[in-house]
């Protein structure tokens, strides 16, 4: 960005913006045009939405997903079948099978996934707050842990950590295309993937 163009305020909030994921130079100038030549009170909801959003969402003290109630309303949800855990990377993960409006389980979000080249061991992630869930209620754990490199040697780990516990422990079938990201998976394949998981050991 050229700092001698802008303002000094328009440079603060053209340098904010453009930390965002997916938000060039370009796109953070354009947005802060757009917020600076809003009339209404759009720029102050934006900022209340934004830091009430942070102050107000935390972890979810059984599954780690995101949420502004503690156990989130999955957890809390008596309906929903409380002996199949579904395990994910990420809490954007849990949206993604969500919907598919097929998975009526519980989830547990572990916060990634095992990358010793990026330093990140098996006590990075929620692991042991997994081991401790298996209950002799629960069923079922189905990993679905990415397709990549990272998300399978994730699952192989845990699978072997499960095994001693005697709970059936599946894997989500291959229909995605190998390294594919939940998130960015259409439903139908996703659902697909689910309904064909297979026992990994
Ligand atoms: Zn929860």
């Amino acid at each position: 960005m050229d700092s001698t163009v802008y303002s000094e305020s328009m440079q603060k909030l053209i340098g904010e913006l453009s930390r965002l994921p997916g938000i060039g130079s370009k796109s953070a100038a354009r947005l802060a045009y757009f917020i600076v030549n809003c009339d209404d009170d759009y720029p102050a909801r934006l900022s209340e939405a934004i830091t009430g959003a942070k102050m107000n969402l935390r972890h979810c003290s059984v599954c780690h997903n995101i949420t502004d109630q503690d156990p989130c309303p999955i957890c809390s949800d008596m309906g929903r079948d409380h002996s199949t855990i579904c395990v994910v990377e990420q809490a954007k993960d849990v949206i993604a099978i969500e919907r598919t409006r097929g998975y009526r389980g519980v989830y547990h979000v572990l916060g990634g996934a095992l990358s010793p080249m990026d330093g990140v061991g098996p006590e990075e992630l929620k692991i042991t707050e997994l081991v401790k869930r298996i209950t002799p209620e629960v069923r079922e754990v189905i990993l679905a842990t990415s397709l990549g490199v990272e998300g399978e040697t994730t699952a192989m780990y845990l699978a072997r950590m499960l095994s001693p516990l005697g709970v059936r422990t599946t894997r989500i079938a291959r229909g995605l295309p190998s390294g594919a990201d939940l998130e960015y998976t259409d439903e139908a394949t996703l659902a697909n993937a689910l309904d064909g998981r297979r026992e990994i050991i």
